[in-house]
C-alpha cells in the first residue's frame, strides 16, 4: 500500500494536543480542532484521561513520557500552542457513574481539573499558549458539546 504524504521537508506544526485515547471522541475532536481552532496539523498525544496526565506528570523531568511528548511538540516541532482536552464519561476518571450521572457535577469537576492542568502548564511554559477544552456528552441527543474554557 502506498499513501500520499503531505509533509515532505516539513518539520514544524502549530500545536500539540493532549486528549484521551477513547475511540468515541477523537474524530469529533479533530473536527473541533480544525473547525473552531483552525488547527489542520498538530501533534496528537493520545493518553487515557487527557488532562489528567498533565496533573500527574513531572513537567521538569525530561524523561517523563508526558513531558517528553509535550517537549517534542514545543522544541522539535516548534509548536506554540498546547491544547488539553477532557471529556465526559471518561473511564480514566471512573466514568459518569462516579458523579451519579449528574452532568453538571461532572462538568464542574473536569473544568477544575482542566484549570489546574492549564495553570501547571502556564507556570512551566510561560511563553506558550495553553487552551483547555471540555467535551460534554449529551446522551439523550447523541450530541457532543465541545468548548474551550478560560
Ligand atoms: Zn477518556
Amino acid at each position: 500500500m502506498q499513501v500520499k504524504f503531505n509533509f515532505t521537508n516539513q518539520h514544524h506544526c502549530p500545536a500539540g494536543v493532549v486528549h484521551c485515547e477513547d475511540f468515541r471522541f477523537w474524530q469529533a475532536i479533530g473536527l473541533y480542532l480544525r473547525g473552531e481552532l483552525q488547527l489542520d496539523h498538530y501533534d496528537l498525544i493520545s493518553l487515557a484521561g487527557g488532562g489528567k496526565n498533565i496533573l500527574s506528570c513531572d513537567l521538569n523531568n525530561a524523561e517523563d513520557i508526558v513531558t517528553k511528548s509535550i517537549n517534542v511538540s514545543f522544541d522539535l516541532h516548534q509548536a506554540n500552542t498546547l491544547v488539553i482536552i477532557n471529556h465526559r464519561d471518561c473511564g480514566a476518571y471512573g466514568g459518569s457513574q462516579v458523579f451519579n450521572h449528574d452532568r453538571n457535577k461532572e462538568m464542574d469537576f473536569h473544568l477544575d481539573q482542566l484549570s489546574q492542568a492549564k495553570a501547571k502548564l502556564i507556570a512551566r511554559y510561560p511563553d506558550k499558549k495553553i487552551i483547555a477544552v471540555y467535551v460534554n456528552l449529551n446522551d439523550e441527543k447523541n450530541l457532543l458539546d465541545i468548548s474551550s474554557i478560560d
